[in-house]
């Protein structure tokens, strides 16, 4: 992944085989990203994805094994356990034209993936909420 900071942000371009969610992250951490959020557009190699089941507090989890377009990605940066998180959410256009999407577990990048970053001073962190079954934003 290369990368090039702006003022308030970055602009980072994943390269070939890389996966988004490790790199991403580590990314957070070197730089310190407490609060932000970000977008991207590439195609990918593959992703797993997730819908979210209030009822059973889990996600149902959808496994791309094929390239993918990213026509939509977007998210944002808090912190979960003390580290930064990246919650990210993203529609993927298959080469018949047809969309999946949901909540982004993992993705291998295809050709590139470019994401912009728009990092926000302060902090925000995240708690489990033992109703909802997930660690909510703490505003
Ligand atoms: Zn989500």
């Amino acid at each position: 992944m290369h990368h090039r900071q702006f003022d308030g942000g970055y602009l980072l371009r994943f390269e070939k085989g890389e996966s988004v969610t490790d790199v991403f992250h580590a990314f957070l951490k070197e730089k310190g990203v407490e609060f932000g959020y970000f977008s991207a557009i590439g195609p990918l190699q593959g992703a797993t994805f997730g819908f979210y089941r209030l009822d059973i507090k889990d996600y149902v989890r959808h496994e791309i094994r094929e390239e993918v377009e990213v026509a939509s990605w977007s998210g944002n940066v808090s912190l979960r356990d003390g580290e930064p998180y990246a919650h990210t959410h993203a529609v993927f256009g298959k080469m018949d034209g047809t969309t999946l999407g949901g909540h982004v577990f993992d993705a291998v990048v295809g050709a590139t993936l470019e994401l912009v970053l728009n990092v926000l001073p302060g902090t925000v962190e995240r708690r489990m909420d033992e109703e909802i079954g997930l660690a909510l934003l703490c505003p």
